[in-house]
Protein backbone atom coordinates (compact mmCIF):
# COMPACT_ATOMS: atom_id res chain seq x y z
CA UNK A 1 0.00 0.00 0.00
CA UNK A 2 1.58 3.41 -0.41
CA UNK A 3 1.70 6.09 1.58
CA UNK A 4 -0.65 7.82 -0.50
CA UNK A 5 -3.57 5.62 -0.15
CA UNK A 6 -3.22 5.01 3.30
CA UNK A 7 -3.04 9.00 3.99
CA UNK A 8 -6.94 8.92 2.19
CA UNK A 9 -7.94 6.26 3.75
CA UNK A 10 -7.40 7.59 7.50
CA UNK A 11 -8.51 10.90 6.89
CA UNK A 12 -11.58 9.41 4.70
CA UNK A 13 -12.17 7.42 7.60
CA UNK A 14 -11.82 10.37 10.18
CA UNK A 15 -14.23 12.64 7.27
CA UNK A 16 -16.96 9.62 7.70
CA UNK A 17 -17.19 10.35 11.53
CA UNK A 18 -16.47 14.24 11.79
CA UNK A 19 -18.22 15.30 8.24
CA UNK A 20 -16.33 16.30 5.19
CA UNK A 21 -16.23 20.41 6.53
CA UNK A 22 -14.08 19.34 9.28
CA UNK A 23 -11.34 17.04 6.97
CA UNK A 24 -10.83 19.95 4.90
CA UNK A 25 -10.58 22.96 7.72
CA UNK A 26 -7.58 20.68 9.08
CA UNK A 27 -6.48 20.53 5.70
CA UNK A 28 -6.68 24.16 5.07
CA UNK A 29 -4.58 25.18 8.25
CA UNK A 30 -2.16 22.37 7.56
CA UNK A 31 -1.62 23.75 4.22
CA UNK A 32 0.67 26.52 6.40
CA UNK A 33 2.09 23.76 8.14
CA UNK A 34 3.72 21.68 5.73
CA UNK A 35 6.80 19.77 5.92
CA UNK A 36 7.58 21.42 9.44
CA UNK A 37 8.88 19.31 12.45
CA UNK A 38 6.61 18.53 15.02
CA UNK A 39 7.72 16.57 18.23
CA UNK A 40 4.99 15.69 21.31
CA UNK A 41 6.99 14.50 24.17
CA UNK A 42 5.46 12.75 27.31
CA UNK A 43 6.08 9.90 29.47
CA UNK A 44 4.36 6.25 28.13
CA UNK A 45 3.35 5.19 25.14
CA UNK A 46 0.80 2.97 26.09
CA UNK A 47 -1.97 3.45 29.06
CA UNK A 48 -4.13 6.87 30.27
CA UNK A 49 -5.86 9.74 28.34
CA UNK A 50 -2.64 11.20 27.11
CA UNK A 51 -1.17 8.19 25.66
CA UNK A 52 -4.28 7.73 23.82
CA UNK A 53 -4.67 10.98 22.19
CA UNK A 54 -1.34 10.96 21.09
CA UNK A 55 -1.65 7.79 19.50
CA UNK A 56 -4.63 9.02 17.42
CA UNK A 57 -3.01 12.83 16.33
CA UNK A 58 0.30 11.57 15.14
CA UNK A 59 -0.53 9.51 12.50
CA UNK A 60 -3.43 12.40 11.21
CA UNK A 61 -0.70 15.06 11.84
CA UNK A 62 1.46 13.14 9.68
CA UNK A 63 -0.89 12.23 6.44
CA UNK A 64 -1.40 15.90 7.15
CA UNK A 65 1.96 16.63 5.65
CA UNK A 66 3.76 17.48 9.01
CA UNK A 67 6.80 15.73 9.88
CA UNK A 68 5.80 14.33 13.35
CA UNK A 69 7.45 12.41 16.11
CA UNK A 70 6.47 11.17 18.93
CA UNK A 71 8.89 10.71 21.80
CA UNK A 72 8.48 8.91 25.43
CA UNK A 73 11.04 9.84 28.21
CA UNK A 74 12.58 6.86 30.27
CA UNK A 75 12.36 7.19 33.98
CA UNK A 76 13.58 5.35 37.09
CA UNK A 77 11.28 4.28 39.82
CA UNK A 78 11.87 7.25 41.39
CA UNK A 79 11.48 9.57 39.29
CA UNK A 80 7.96 7.82 38.31
CA UNK A 81 7.02 7.83 41.75
CA UNK A 82 8.22 11.88 42.42
CA UNK A 83 6.43 12.49 39.13
CA UNK A 84 3.14 10.59 40.68
CA UNK A 85 3.20 13.30 43.51
CA UNK A 86 3.56 15.64 41.41
CA UNK A 87 0.13 14.83 39.73
CA UNK A 88 -1.73 14.62 43.56
CA UNK A 89 -0.31 18.04 44.51
CA UNK A 90 -0.59 19.86 41.82
CA UNK A 91 -4.24 18.39 41.88
CA UNK A 92 -4.34 19.84 45.39
CA UNK A 93 -3.11 17.10 47.70
CA UNK A 94 -0.70 18.68 50.59
CA UNK A 95 2.27 16.24 49.69
CA UNK A 96 5.49 17.54 50.46
CA UNK A 97 8.15 15.69 48.02
CA UNK A 98 11.54 14.61 49.09
CA UNK A 99 14.75 16.70 48.25
CA UNK A 100 15.65 13.46 46.89
CA UNK A 101 13.25 12.36 44.57
CA UNK A 102 13.26 15.97 43.06
CA UNK A 103 16.71 15.70 42.68
CA UNK A 104 16.09 12.57 40.77
CA UNK A 105 13.15 14.09 38.39
CA UNK A 106 15.98 16.98 37.83
CA UNK A 107 18.58 14.27 36.25
CA UNK A 108 16.22 12.02 34.64
CA UNK A 109 15.40 14.98 32.88
CA UNK A 110 19.18 15.74 31.79
CA UNK A 111 19.49 12.04 30.75
CA UNK A 112 16.79 12.17 28.66
CA UNK A 113 17.79 15.29 26.67
CA UNK A 114 21.16 13.98 26.06
CA UNK A 115 19.19 11.58 23.99
CA UNK A 116 16.58 13.78 22.34
CA UNK A 117 18.52 17.49 22.04
CA UNK A 118 19.31 16.56 18.51
CA UNK A 119 15.54 15.97 17.67
CA UNK A 120 13.86 18.48 19.82
CA UNK A 121 16.62 21.21 19.03
CA UNK A 122 15.63 20.74 15.35
CA UNK A 123 11.98 20.61 15.98
CA UNK A 124 9.84 23.57 14.68
CA UNK A 125 7.49 23.02 17.50
CA UNK A 126 7.41 20.74 20.07
CA UNK A 127 4.80 19.90 22.29
CA UNK A 128 5.75 18.74 26.02
CA UNK A 129 2.60 17.24 27.74
CA UNK A 130 2.13 17.50 31.51
CA UNK A 131 5.14 17.90 34.19
CA UNK A 132 7.18 14.72 33.61
CA UNK A 133 9.20 15.88 30.79
CA UNK A 134 8.56 19.75 31.50
CA UNK A 135 12.73 20.61 32.35
CA UNK A 136 13.77 19.25 29.14
CA UNK A 137 13.58 22.91 27.62
CA UNK A 138 16.32 24.26 29.89
CA UNK A 139 18.52 21.23 27.71
CA UNK A 140 18.03 23.16 24.77
CA UNK A 141 19.48 26.20 24.71
CA UNK A 142 19.33 25.85 20.99
CA UNK A 143 16.28 25.47 20.28
CA UNK A 144 15.03 26.62 17.32
CA UNK A 145 11.31 26.28 17.67
CA UNK A 146 8.11 26.81 19.48
CA UNK A 147 7.90 25.22 22.44
CA UNK A 148 3.91 24.68 24.24
CA UNK A 149 3.23 23.00 27.45
CA UNK A 150 -0.15 20.87 27.03
CA UNK A 151 -1.07 20.47 30.63
CA UNK A 152 -3.42 17.95 30.84
CA UNK A 153 -4.18 17.90 34.90
CA UNK A 154 -6.58 19.95 36.74
CA UNK A 155 -4.30 22.76 38.33
CA UNK A 156 -7.15 24.97 39.53
CA UNK A 157 -6.02 24.46 43.55
CA UNK A 158 -2.07 23.31 42.99
CA UNK A 159 -0.28 22.71 46.54
CA UNK A 160 1.42 25.91 46.24
CA UNK A 161 4.97 24.48 46.66
CA UNK A 162 5.12 21.75 44.26
CA UNK A 163 3.36 24.46 41.80
CA UNK A 164 6.28 26.59 42.48
CA UNK A 165 8.71 24.11 41.88
CA UNK A 166 7.57 22.73 38.83
CA UNK A 167 6.63 26.26 37.73
CA UNK A 168 9.88 27.26 37.47
CA UNK A 169 10.59 25.01 34.08
CA UNK A 170 7.69 26.23 32.47
CA UNK A 171 8.82 29.94 32.41
CA UNK A 172 10.90 29.81 29.09
CA UNK A 173 7.87 27.99 26.87
CA UNK A 174 6.41 30.20 24.33
CA UNK A 175 2.79 28.69 25.52
CA UNK A 176 0.78 26.55 27.94
CA UNK A 177 -2.64 24.61 26.80
CA UNK A 178 -5.17 23.91 29.77
CA UNK A 179 -8.03 21.68 29.36
CA UNK A 180 -10.69 23.96 30.51
CA UNK A 181 -10.77 27.33 31.87
CA UNK A 182 -11.37 26.37 35.30
CA UNK A 183 -8.13 24.31 35.27
CA UNK A 184 -5.89 26.62 34.02
CA UNK A 185 -3.27 28.79 35.98
CA UNK A 186 -1.78 31.96 35.02
CA UNK A 187 1.35 31.82 33.29
CA UNK A 188 4.02 34.24 31.76
CA UNK A 189 3.22 33.69 28.19
CA UNK A 190 -0.10 32.55 26.32
CA UNK A 191 -2.67 30.94 27.64
CA UNK A 192 -4.93 28.63 25.25
CA UNK A 193 -7.51 26.27 26.33
CA UNK A 194 -8.55 23.31 24.76
CA UNK A 195 -10.78 21.01 25.80
CA UNK A 196 -10.27 17.02 25.16
CA UNK A 197 -11.71 14.80 23.08
CA UNK A 198 -12.20 11.33 22.33
CA UNK A 199 -11.89 9.25 19.30
CA UNK A 200 -14.54 7.79 16.95
CA UNK A 201 -12.89 5.63 15.52
CA UNK A 202 -11.44 3.93 19.28
CA UNK A 203 -12.36 0.41 20.13
CA UNK A 204 -14.41 2.40 22.99
CA UNK A 205 -16.46 4.40 20.64
CA UNK A 206 -16.79 2.57 17.11
CA UNK A 207 -19.96 0.98 16.51
CA UNK A 208 -21.12 -2.51 17.70
CA UNK A 209 -23.53 -4.99 16.26
CA UNK A 210 -26.93 -5.07 18.24
CA UNK A 211 -25.65 -8.73 18.84
CA UNK A 212 -22.38 -7.99 20.57
CA UNK A 213 -23.85 -5.57 22.39
CA UNK A 214 -26.74 -8.19 23.31
CA UNK A 215 -24.05 -10.64 24.17
CA UNK A 216 -22.43 -8.27 27.09
CA UNK A 217 -25.65 -7.52 28.64
CA UNK A 218 -26.98 -10.89 28.99
CA UNK A 219 -22.90 -12.12 30.16
CA UNK A 220 -23.62 -9.20 33.18
CA UNK A 221 -27.31 -10.97 33.95
CA UNK A 222 -28.61 -7.76 32.09
CA UNK A 223 -32.27 -8.20 30.85
CA UNK A 224 -31.66 -6.28 27.10
CA UNK A 225 -35.79 -6.07 27.26
CA UNK A 226 -36.07 -4.04 29.86
CA UNK A 227 -35.27 -0.26 30.40
CA UNK A 228 -31.31 0.41 31.65
CA UNK A 229 -29.50 3.24 33.59
CA UNK A 230 -26.04 3.17 33.63
CA UNK A 231 -23.05 4.83 34.92
CA UNK A 232 -19.65 4.25 34.21
CA UNK A 233 -17.24 5.39 36.91
CA UNK A 234 -14.26 4.78 39.07
CA UNK A 235 -15.61 4.42 42.69
CA UNK A 236 -14.96 7.63 43.88
CA UNK A 237 -16.94 9.96 46.04
CA UNK A 238 -17.22 12.33 43.77
CA UNK A 239 -18.85 10.47 41.43
CA UNK A 240 -21.54 10.17 43.32
CA UNK A 241 -22.44 6.41 42.85
CA UNK A 242 -24.72 6.20 45.74
CA UNK A 243 -26.78 9.35 44.23
CA UNK A 244 -26.99 7.36 41.70
CA UNK A 245 -28.36 4.28 43.62
CA UNK A 246 -31.02 6.63 45.44
CA UNK A 247 -32.04 8.52 41.81
CA UNK A 248 -32.83 4.59 40.67
CA UNK A 249 -34.52 3.67 43.58
CA UNK A 250 -37.02 6.95 43.54
CA UNK A 251 -37.32 6.20 39.81
CA UNK A 252 -38.14 2.45 40.50
CA UNK A 253 -41.08 3.18 42.48
CA UNK A 254 -42.88 4.40 39.08
CA UNK A 255 -41.02 2.05 36.89
CA UNK A 256 -40.24 -1.01 37.99
CA UNK A 257 -38.65 -3.04 35.38
CA UNK A 258 -35.82 -0.31 35.66
CA UNK A 259 -32.04 -2.02 36.06
CA UNK A 260 -29.05 -0.26 36.85
CA UNK A 261 -25.39 -0.27 35.94
CA UNK A 262 -22.56 0.83 38.03
CA UNK A 263 -19.61 -0.13 36.11
CA UNK A 264 -16.04 1.09 37.07
CA UNK A 265 -12.48 -0.01 39.55
CA UNK A 266 -10.85 1.85 41.96
CA UNK A 267 -7.52 3.47 41.28
CA UNK A 268 -4.58 1.28 42.50
CA UNK A 269 -3.16 4.55 44.60
CA UNK A 270 -7.02 5.35 45.96
CA UNK A 271 -7.56 3.81 49.54
CA UNK A 272 -10.83 5.08 49.52
CA UNK A 273 -12.30 3.61 46.55
CA UNK A 274 -12.55 0.45 48.10
CA UNK A 275 -14.61 1.94 51.01
CA UNK A 276 -16.87 3.46 48.36
CA UNK A 277 -16.89 0.72 46.36
CA UNK A 278 -18.31 -1.48 50.13
CA UNK A 279 -20.95 1.03 50.47
CA UNK A 280 -22.38 0.68 47.35
CA UNK A 281 -22.47 -3.27 47.39
CA UNK A 282 -23.89 -2.47 51.03
CA UNK A 283 -26.48 -0.40 49.29
CA UNK A 284 -27.57 -1.87 45.91
CA UNK A 285 -27.92 -5.33 48.42
CA UNK A 286 -31.32 -7.48 48.01
CA UNK A 287 -32.15 -5.83 44.67
CA UNK A 288 -30.92 -8.08 41.80
CA UNK A 289 -31.48 -5.14 39.04
CA UNK A 290 -28.55 -3.17 40.31
CA UNK A 291 -25.55 -4.87 38.65
CA UNK A 292 -22.20 -3.44 40.77
CA UNK A 293 -19.58 -4.32 38.09
CA UNK A 294 -16.25 -3.40 39.88
CA UNK A 295 -13.45 -5.30 38.41
CA UNK A 296 -12.09 -2.46 36.25
CA UNK A 297 -10.50 -4.44 33.95
CA UNK A 298 -13.13 -4.47 31.46
CA UNK A 299 -12.23 -3.75 27.84
CA UNK A 300 -13.40 -1.08 25.68
CA UNK A 301 -15.40 -2.78 24.01
CA UNK A 302 -17.14 -4.10 26.70
CA UNK A 303 -17.52 -0.58 28.19
CA UNK A 304 -18.45 0.49 24.75
CA UNK A 305 -21.21 -2.06 24.53
CA UNK A 306 -22.60 -1.08 27.85
CA UNK A 307 -22.60 2.70 26.98
CA UNK A 308 -24.22 1.48 23.90
CA UNK A 309 -27.30 -0.96 25.28
CA UNK A 310 -27.88 1.57 28.01
CA UNK A 311 -31.30 3.94 27.87
CA UNK A 312 -30.04 6.24 29.88
CA UNK A 313 -26.27 7.28 30.75
CA UNK A 314 -25.83 9.16 34.24
CA UNK A 315 -22.77 10.64 35.56
CA UNK A 316 -24.06 12.66 38.81
CA UNK A 317 -20.52 13.42 39.99
CA UNK A 318 -20.37 16.23 42.49
CA UNK A 319 -16.85 17.12 41.16
CA UNK A 320 -15.81 16.77 37.87
CA UNK A 321 -12.97 18.08 34.86
CA UNK A 322 -13.82 16.95 31.79
CA UNK A 323 -16.06 13.73 32.26
CA UNK A 324 -14.84 11.29 29.33
CA UNK A 325 -17.78 9.06 30.09
CA UNK A 326 -20.47 11.72 29.37
CA UNK A 327 -18.40 12.60 25.53
CA UNK A 328 -18.37 8.67 25.08
CA UNK A 329 -22.44 8.10 26.19
CA UNK A 330 -23.56 11.17 24.01
CA UNK A 331 -21.06 9.92 20.67
CA UNK A 332 -23.31 6.60 21.33
CA UNK A 333 -26.72 8.87 21.21
CA UNK A 334 -27.54 8.82 24.41
CA UNK A 335 -29.51 11.16 26.52
CA UNK A 336 -27.07 12.01 29.67
CA UNK A 337 -28.10 12.72 32.73
CA UNK A 338 -25.17 14.81 34.88
CA UNK A 339 -24.10 16.64 37.72
CA UNK A 340 -24.42 20.25 37.35
CA UNK A 341 -20.45 21.37 38.00
CA UNK A 342 -17.20 21.39 36.52
CA UNK A 343 -16.49 19.83 32.59
CA UNK A 344 -20.11 18.65 32.64
CA UNK A 345 -21.53 21.58 31.91
CA UNK A 346 -19.51 22.56 28.77
CA UNK A 347 -20.18 18.94 27.82
CA UNK A 348 -24.16 18.45 27.78
CA UNK A 349 -26.41 21.04 27.01
CA UNK A 350 -28.96 21.17 29.52
CA UNK A 351 -32.71 20.06 28.27
CA UNK A 352 -30.96 19.65 24.54
CA UNK A 353 -29.14 17.03 25.05
CA UNK A 354 -29.42 15.92 28.39
CA UNK A 355 -29.98 17.08 32.21
CA UNK A 356 -27.90 18.80 34.37
CA UNK A 357 -28.64 17.73 37.80
CA UNK A 358 -28.22 19.03 41.33
CA UNK A 359 -29.82 16.32 43.83
CA UNK A 360 -30.67 12.66 43.69
CA UNK A 361 -34.63 13.71 43.45
CA UNK A 362 -33.74 15.83 40.46
CA UNK A 363 -32.18 12.91 38.34
CA UNK A 364 -35.11 10.62 38.70
CA UNK A 365 -37.83 12.92 38.05
CA UNK A 366 -35.66 13.55 34.77
CA UNK A 367 -35.31 9.25 34.60
CA UNK A 368 -39.05 8.96 34.98
CA UNK A 369 -39.93 12.29 32.16
CA UNK A 370 -37.35 10.11 29.94
CA UNK A 371 -38.73 6.81 29.93
CA UNK A 372 -42.31 7.66 29.76
CA UNK A 373 -41.45 9.98 26.15
CA UNK A 374 -39.26 7.24 24.43
CA UNK A 375 -39.65 9.84 21.06
CA UNK A 376 -37.77 12.18 23.45
CA UNK A 377 -34.85 9.87 24.21
CA UNK A 378 -34.39 9.68 20.52
CA UNK A 379 -34.01 12.91 19.44
CA UNK A 380 -31.79 14.13 22.86
CA UNK A 381 -29.52 11.37 22.07
CA UNK A 382 -29.71 12.42 18.20
CA UNK A 383 -28.76 16.12 19.29
CA UNK A 384 -26.10 14.86 21.68
CA UNK A 385 -24.51 12.65 19.38
CA UNK A 386 -24.68 15.57 16.70
CA UNK A 387 -23.16 17.87 19.70
CA UNK A 388 -20.12 15.56 20.28
CA UNK A 389 -19.49 15.66 15.98
CA UNK A 390 -18.61 19.28 16.06
CA UNK A 391 -17.01 19.88 19.32
CA UNK A 392 -15.70 16.91 21.01
CA UNK A 393 -14.20 14.72 18.40
CA UNK A 394 -10.52 14.66 18.17
CA UNK A 395 -10.54 16.12 14.73
CA UNK A 396 -12.31 19.52 16.36
CA UNK A 397 -8.80 18.62 18.98
CA UNK A 398 -6.54 18.48 16.52
CA UNK A 399 -7.95 21.65 14.49
CA UNK A 400 -7.45 23.71 17.70
CA UNK A 401 -3.83 22.19 17.82
CA UNK A 402 -2.90 23.60 14.27
CA UNK A 403 -4.51 26.90 14.59
CA UNK A 404 -2.31 27.08 17.95
CA UNK A 405 0.67 26.19 15.60
CA UNK A 406 -0.42 28.39 12.95
CA UNK A 407 -0.38 31.55 15.54
CA UNK A 408 3.11 30.49 16.58
CA UNK A 409 4.72 30.23 13.43
CA UNK A 410 2.94 33.02 11.40
CA UNK A 411 1.66 35.56 14.27
CA UNK A 412 3.79 38.21 13.17
CA UNK A 413 2.69 38.06 9.33
CA UNK A 414 -0.12 40.66 8.31
CA UNK A 415 -2.18 38.60 6.54
CA UNK A 416 -2.73 34.44 6.81
CA UNK A 417 -4.21 32.90 3.61
CA UNK A 418 -5.74 29.84 4.31
CA UNK A 419 -5.48 27.70 1.33
N1 LIG B 1 -13.30 3.70 32.17
C1 LIG B 1 -13.02 2.43 31.74
N2 LIG B 1 -13.27 1.39 32.55
C2 LIG B 1 -13.81 1.55 33.77
C3 LIG B 1 -14.09 2.87 34.22
C4 LIG B 1 -13.81 3.93 33.39
O1 LIG B 1 -12.53 2.23 30.61
O2 LIG B 1 -14.02 0.56 34.46
C5 LIG B 1 -12.97 4.81 31.26
C6 LIG B 1 -14.15 5.65 30.81
O3 LIG B 1 -14.80 5.06 29.70
C7 LIG B 1 -13.46 6.96 30.49
C8 LIG B 1 -12.33 7.01 31.50
O4 LIG B 1 -12.12 5.68 31.94
O5 LIG B 1 -12.90 6.91 29.18
C9 LIG B 1 -12.67 7.86 32.71
O6 LIG B 1 -12.57 9.19 32.36
P1 LIG B 1 -13.46 10.32 33.02
O7 LIG B 1 -12.96 11.62 32.49
O8 LIG B 1 -14.91 10.05 32.82
O9 LIG B 1 -13.21 10.17 34.60
P2 LIG B 1 -11.87 10.17 35.50
O10 LIG B 1 -11.74 8.76 36.00
O11 LIG B 1 -10.74 10.63 34.64
O12 LIG B 1 -12.20 11.11 36.62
Amino acid sequence: MTTETRTTSLLDRYAEQAGLDAIEQLRQLAGLLTGLKVVHVNSTRRGGGVAEILEALVPLQQELGMDTSWEVIEGTEDFFSCTKSFHNALQGKRLDISRGLLCEYEEVNAANAERLRPVLEAADIVFIHDPQPAPLLTHCPDRRGKWIWRCHIDLSHPYRPVWKFVRRFLLGYDASVFSLDAFAQPMPHSVYLIPPSIDPLSEKNQPLEPEVVQRVLEEFGVDPERPLLLQVSRFDRFKDPLGVIQAYRLAKDFIPSLQLILAGGTAADDPEGETVLNDVREAAEGDPDIHVLSSGHYSDRTINALQTGADIVLQKSLREGFGLTVTEAMWKGKPVIGGNTGGIRLQLVNHRTGFLVDTPEGAAMRIRYLLTEPDRIAQIGQTAKELVRHNFLITRHLREYLTLMVALTHGNEDRIELG
